[in-house]
Order: structure tokens, then sequence, then C-alpha cells
């Protein structure tokens, strides 16, 4: 386990305790996860610079001293992103649930950076204790968009309703409807190949939904 208070240069705050602190903080990961943090904050950094940059990220945790995923050091509970523009992403506010079609699909946006490093990402659509962050794990690596997984199932469903008006129920069932809807977004998106089986193609398709998501543009 190694400690940090930056992933790769950008500060990481805590606001359990008190909401907009921002004084430094210690946390606790393993090597492998941080390396593979730095490689998202670079993802997100390269996909969100029309926003600046990134100041400062929030979140809830990472090593936590019970069971799972916290437990191994090997998990990030994302609670808020802030860019130089003063524009932010706020889990921790369910950004997921906003009135707002833009803040929505910035949420996306983030989500769609965590899948493309981590393949298990619970987010606001998952259940209600990721109502206010997104949760991602090493877990079921390499990435990829698993039909039967409620979690990947929400996100494509959420997705579609924001970026297509598909008006699916957002509740993880993959069925046709939901079949029907993510076939639409592959053909508008231009994706060739399969986003069930090869990484590739989903870790593709999901940085063009980012693109989208932080330009607020539909498919
Ligand atoms: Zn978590």
């Amino acid at each position: 386990m190694i400690t940090f208070s930056n992933i790769d240069g950008t500060p990481v705050y805590y606001w359990r305790s008190t909401y907009g602190d921002t004084s430094s903080r210690n946390w606790q990961v393993t090597q492998a996860f941080y390396d593979r943090m730095v490689l998202w904050i670079r993802d997100l950094r390269s996909l969100s610079s029309a926003y600046g940059t990134i100041t400062y990220l929030v979140s809830a945790g990472f090593y936590v001293n019970k069971a799972g995923q916290h437990g191994a050091g090997t998990a990030m509970d994302l609670d808020h992103v802030r860019w130089s523009s003063g524009t932010t992403i706020s889990p921790i506010d369910r950004a997921h649930a906003s009135g707002t079609q833009q803040i929505r699909r910035r949420y996306l946006a983030v989500d769609a950076t965590c899948r493309r490093r981590f393949r298990y990402v619970l987010d606001g659509w998952y259940n209600s204790e990721h109502a206010d962050h997104i949760h991602s794990d090493f877990e079921d690596l390499p990435p990829r968009c698993v039909k039967g997984s409620v979690s990947d199932t929400v996100f494509v469903q959420s997705m579609c309703n924001n970026f297509l008006n598909s008006g699916l129920a957002v509740d993880g069932d993959w069925g046709p409807l939901t079949q029907s809807a993510f076939n639409t977004a592959k053909s508008r998106l231009g994706v060739t190949g399969d986003p069930h089986t090869t990484s590739s193609v989903w870790v593709s398709m999901l940085n063009t939904v980012a693109q989208r998501g932080f330009a607020n543009q539909a498919f």
C-alpha cells in the first residue's frame, strides 16, 4: 500500500466531514491501483480540456479497513471534480439525478472515463448507496460491456436516455428495448466490433461517449 494526497499532481480532498474542505489529506491504495488512477485522470484531463485543467478531486475514500475492494486498497469513491474554469461535476450532490440534462451528460462523461480504466463501476443509477459517489475498482477487468451486469446495464440505459432520448426504464435488466437503443447508439457513434467481448471496442466507444458528454452533444 502507498500513501498519497494527489493523483498525478491533482489534489484529492475529503468533504464528508466538512463540505468544501480543501485541506490536504492522506489516502492509501496499492501501487498498481494508483498507477491505474494516473491513467484514468490523464484520460479525464484530455477529454475535458475544454473546461480547463482539473483543479482538484474530492473522494469519499480509497483504502478502508473492511472487506472487499476497498479493504484491498483497490477501489476509489469519486465525490466531485472541479476544473479551472469553475465547471464542476458533483456526484456527492447527486448530479446523476440533476434536472439539467447538460449536468447528467457531464456525469455520464466522467462515469465513462471511469469505465475505460475500471470494469466494475457503480454509479448513481446502480443503487441508493451509490447515489452520492461513483465507485470504481479492480474487479473483473478488462473493461467491457457485460449485458448480465446491472452496473453496466444501468449505465447503458442512462446513456441511451440522456443522449438518444430512448425513454428506457433504468432497471439494470438488458431486454430488447435496451438492446435496440444500444444498437442505435453504436451505429450513430460508428462503433464497429463487439463491445461486449472486445475490450478495445468498448474502451473506444466510452471515449466517444465522454467526448459527447463533456460537449453536451446528443448522439
Ligand atoms: Zn466504493
